[in-house]
């Protein structure tokens, strides 16, 4: 397995890589790996070639309030977990290097703005989806998306991957990215992959490491608030609204817990269902102090029975 920095570096490996037939699996990341990701470079190692993961916390997906700085970061922790699913090269450039600033000479003169401060531009180039990326995370976290269609395209761009792998989890992301390869005509397939859960159901994320002791006991609620919205619904329930509010009131219970959002939408196109009929997504933020966890599960309702 191959460390890369330098996005010229790895483009040109993997032009080489290309000329000798080869095929290329990416799996980006913000690193702090665990099994979620890992079950994504699997399935990239079993129908690609050569593996390519990223990790790069990206600051441009970041507001100045949320926790770019904080972020848990362990190459070597990661080099090791990485090996060992499988990865040929990881990709982790810095900050200057994904958003160098130039001078004339195109020499090197800092990096931009814009990525220090959470997504405040200052005359950089973006890549933005403007149907989609607005409503639910993006309604709570201007600009993020903005930063991860920026930063994926930059990503496509330096590896270009015959497949890209991404996680249910992160549901509006991946359909966010699924509609800029549509509409950019790149050329990268994208496949989407189940969410990785703890035994306790809580979905597996980088961001569990910050929940206390007292949190991450609470923080089952994701899941189990998901498995109620299930059952109702498999039990006939239809109306969006009720169910909803059979889900306020079992979070009303958690201490610890505040609701961001709780939603029910149709997968591909996120808007809202208020009467079930078909496939329905349940789409959760919900906060513990000042961690924010998200989660969704997709349940389709066929005569009068729902399947997950
Ligand atoms: P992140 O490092 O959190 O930006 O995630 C990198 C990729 O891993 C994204 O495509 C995520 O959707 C995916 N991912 C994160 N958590 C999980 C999980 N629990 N199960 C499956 N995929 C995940």
């Amino acid at each position: 397995m191959k460390t890369i920095k330098e996005p010229h570096k790895l483009t040109s490996k993997i032009k080489t890589l290309k000329k000798q037939g080869k095929t290329v699996g990416f799996v980006p990341t913000m690193g702090y790996l665990h099994s979620g990701h890992v079950s994504l470079i699997k399935k990239a190692r079993k129908e690609t070639d050569i593996v390519v993961l990223s990790i790069f916390v990206n600051p441009t997906q970041f507001g100045p309030k949320e926790d770019y700085k904080k972020y848990p970061r362990n190459l070597s922790r990661d080099s090791a977990i990485a090996k060992k699913a499988g990865v040929d090269i990881i990709f982790a450039p810095s900050v200057k290097g994904m958003y160098p600033v130039r001078n004339k000479s195109r020499r090197y003169v800092g990096t931009a703005r814009h990525c220090i401060s959470g997504g405040i531009s200052n005359g950089a180039t973006y890549v933005e989806e403007t149907k989609l990326s607005s409503i639910l995370e993006g309604a709570i976290r201007p600009n993020h998306f903005r930063g991860v269609t920026t930063i994926v395209l930059k990503l496509f761009n330096v590896i270009r991957p015959d497949i890209s792998y991404f996680g249910q989890k992160d549901w509006q992301q991946a359909v966010i990215i699924k509609k800029m390869v549509e509409d950019l005509n790149l050329d990268t397939k994208i496949k989407v992959l189940p969410t990785v859960r703890e035994k306790d159901g809580l979905a597996q994320s980088s961001r569990n490491t910050y929940l206390t002791k007292d949190q991450r006991k609470s923080a089952t609620i994701l899941y189990r608030l998901l498995i109620e919205a299930k059952r109702l619904i498999e039990s006939g329930l239809t109306n969006s609204k009720e169910i909803k509010k059979r889900m306020q009131e079992m979070i009303n219970k958690e201490k610890l817990a505040g609701i961001d959002y709780i939603e029910m939408r149709e997968p591909e196109t996120l808007q809202p269902v208020t009467k079930i009929s078909g496939k329905v997504i349940i789409l959760l933020a919900i906060k513990f102090g000042k961690v924010r966890l998200i989660d969704n599960m997709i349940i389709r309702k066929r005569r009068g029975k729902s399947r997950c």
